[in-house]
Formats: C-alpha cells, sequence, structure tokens
C-alpha cells in the first residue's frame, strides 16, 4: 500500500478575536472526542481560542500487488486474495470478536466442500461457531 496522501485532522478554530479559521492541525493526525476537549482547555487556558468542530480525513492510498498477498487459512500455500475463495470467518482480536475474511487454496476449498460429505476438520469446528443466516428449518 503507499500513502498518496497521509491521513489528517481538519479543525475549525474560532480566535479570540472572534474570527473563525479552518486548518489542518500540524502535529495531530487523527482526532477523538476526549483529545479534542483536551486540547480545547489547553487552547482556551493559552488564550489562543477555541476549536468548534473537527473532521478526520482518511488517507488516500494506492493499493499494490503486495497488498493483495494471502496464505490460505488451511495449509499456509501464498495466494491472491482477489482471486482466491473466502469466507467470513469470526476471529478473537484483543478479546474482541470480529469478523475476518478467511482465505483458501483450491485444493483447500475442495476439502472445506467435502466437510459435509463426512470429513471432519478444524475448517469445520470453525464454520459451526459461525452465526448463519440461513433458516434452520426447510419451507415446503
Ligand atoms: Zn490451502
Amino acid at each position: 500500500m503507499r500513502v498518496i496522501t497521509p491521513r489528517k485532522v481538519e479543525i475549525k478554530v474560532r480566535r479570540p478575536n472572534g474570527e473563525t479559521e479552518t486548518v489542518i492541525h500540524p502535529k495531530i493526525d487523527y482526532m477523538t472526542d476526549g483529545l479534542f476537549r483536551q486540547i480545547n482547555q489547553a487552547m482556551e487556558k493559552a488564550g489562543r481560542g477555541q476549536m468548534t468542530s473537527y473532521r478526520n480525513i482518511e488517507a488516500v492510498v494506492e493499493m499494490e500487488d503486495s497488498d493483495y498477498q494471502g496464505r490460505c487459512e488451511r495449509c499456509g500455500d501464498s495466494l491472491d486474495t482477489r482471486t482466491a475463495y473466502n469466507q467470513k470467518e469470526w476471529s478473537r482480536f484483543g478479546g474482541k470478536k470480529v469478523q475476518v475474511i478467511a482465505h483458501y487454496c483450491d485444493r483447500c476449498h475442495k476439502v472445506l466442500a467435502n466437510v459435509g460429505l463426512g470429513e471432519a476438520t478444524e475448517l469445520e469446528q470453525r464454520a459451526s461457531r459461525v452465526q448463519s443466516y440461513e433458516p434452520t428449518t426447510k419451507q415446503d
């Protein structure tokens, strides 16, 4: 991934003379409500006016081929995530349950498809933990 324009924070500042300016923050590239309050308190003490609002602006990036290099979740073979079979799975990340996209090579995808035919694998165990949106009863 190549960063064309880094992320930044645009702030609106009301200066002590009453004028309002819109500027890019010189030091901070991502603002939160808590940080916004802290900085505002410091600015008020310093008599430099007050920020009235902020807007986080995402970086502009260009994807490169290397960004699409992934590994098969089952066998570890390298693959291209743009063309490989993938499915959504749940994973734990920092104590939170997050949805991830797992990629599988063609060979492992076949195994995955055969899970229902009797082969019990780690994939099946993982798949069973994923909540399905499919109805559990068949409607005629
Ligand atoms: Zn594989």
